[in-house]
């Protein structure tokens, strides 16, 4: 995949700055307002009752802060967070060891916990459930079955995709939460909160355009604010205002309506294509050659949620927004969207 400004996923070079932009408390945390109560609620109780909190899995698209609220239960806890990954833990032993080096109340996070193999995700059964490992020693006729216990603790998972996590591991978390997109109000405050830590001057009005853009990802929105410093420090004297907003933008290639190169790509080819759909996603991902994965996880959420494409049963569709900011005409009765599946 090319450099994409908008890839609501981590760039390996963000680690620092990400962390450094990162809500510590809950109420810090911006947005999310049901699930952040609840949240609450959950810490206190297990803190009052001296318990780990439940296992807990936070599914949603990338960028929307599941990594961020893991820290701050692990913060609100008292407790210490050790992270993890699905594909990073590809032995057995290796999540073993994690998990009898953990201290009581202590939190596990593993993060894609949907790419986790079979047999390592076996160990994680028996402990969550009984706080115990259960692992066979050699091989054939002379292999024995141990337990360890280990430290009651709590395991946060998070994943893009709760779809594809098998229902045995599923079944074992207490708490599942989906992480919903950002309003645009709530972007535009975080990104006043990130401008006021990096140490950038930014006015309500221009947060709110960067906020427009940012596919109501605070992590889209964080990562824009800093190319907008960028341009200008070196542009403007550090100031930034609408000219240099729009300067900006027109050079990362991202319009007024927050599109960039390959969401116009797949409108593009909806419309002048397949005359606006239906088409199946294995199709279109041909036609703008991406792969079908990346499109279902990382550009279409946000088409969808602007209204630029509908799912039918039949395929997706470009609705007559998708018509207009391509400034194609629609013939008429071809829209037949709007049955959602
Ligand atoms: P995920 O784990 O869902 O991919 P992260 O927790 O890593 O997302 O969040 C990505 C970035 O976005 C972090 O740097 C964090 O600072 C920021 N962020 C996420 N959610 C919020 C929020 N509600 N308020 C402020 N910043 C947030």
């Amino acid at each position: 995949m090319e450099d994409r400004f908008t890839d609501p996923q981590l760039h390996s070079e963000e680690r620092e700055t990400e962390q450094s932009l990162r809500p510590q408390r809950l109420d810090d945390f911006i947005g999310q307002g049901e699930l952040r109560q609840k949240l609450k609620v959950y810490i206190q109780a297990a803190s009052q009752r001296q318990e780990p909190i439940d296992h807990t899995l936070f599914y949603g698209p990338p960028g929307l802060g599941k990594t961020t609220l893991a820290f701050i239960m692990a913060r609100e806890m008292g407790v210490n967070i050790k992270i993890s990954s699905g594909p990073v833990l590809t032995k057995p032993g290796d999540l073993a060891a994690i998990l009898t080096n953990l201290e009581a109340h202590d939190i596990l996070f593993v993060d894609e916990i949907h790419r986790l193999s079979r047999s390592v995700e076996e160990i994680l059964y028996s402990a969550m459930e009984d706080f115990e490992l259960d692992i066979i020693i050699g091989k054939g006729p002379g292999a024995r079955n141990i337990r360890i216990p280990l430290q009651p603790f709590t395991l946060v998972g998070a994943t893009t995709r709760a779809g594809l996590l098998t229902s045995p591991l599923r079944d074992r978390f207490g708490v599942m939460e989906r992480l919903e997109f950002y309003g645009i109000e709530e972007i535009t405050t975080i990104i006043k909160r990130s401008a006021e830590i990096l140490n950038v001057r930014i006015q309500e009005g221009p947060a709110r355009e960067i906020a427009r853009r940012s596919r109501f990802t605070p992590r889209v929105a964080n990562r824009l604010l800093k190319r907008v410093r960028d341009f200008a420090e070196v542009r403007n004297n550090g100031v930034i205002d609408g000219e240099l907003l729009e300067d900006s933008f027109r050079m990362l290639h991202i319009d007024g309506h927050g599109l960039e190169k390959m969401d116009r790509e797949i409108l593009t080819a909806l419309i002048d294509r397949f005359e606006g759909g239906p088409v199946g996603l294995d199709t279109l991902a041909v036609m703008v050659g991406e792969e079908k994965d990346t499109i279902e996880d990382l550009y279409e959420p946000f088409l969808l949620r602007s209204g630029f494409v509908q799912r039918t049963p039949r395929g997706r569709c470009a609705t007559p927004l998708a018509y207009e900011v391509l400034g194609r005409e629609m013939k008429k009765g071809l829209f037949s969207g709007y049955d959602e599946t």
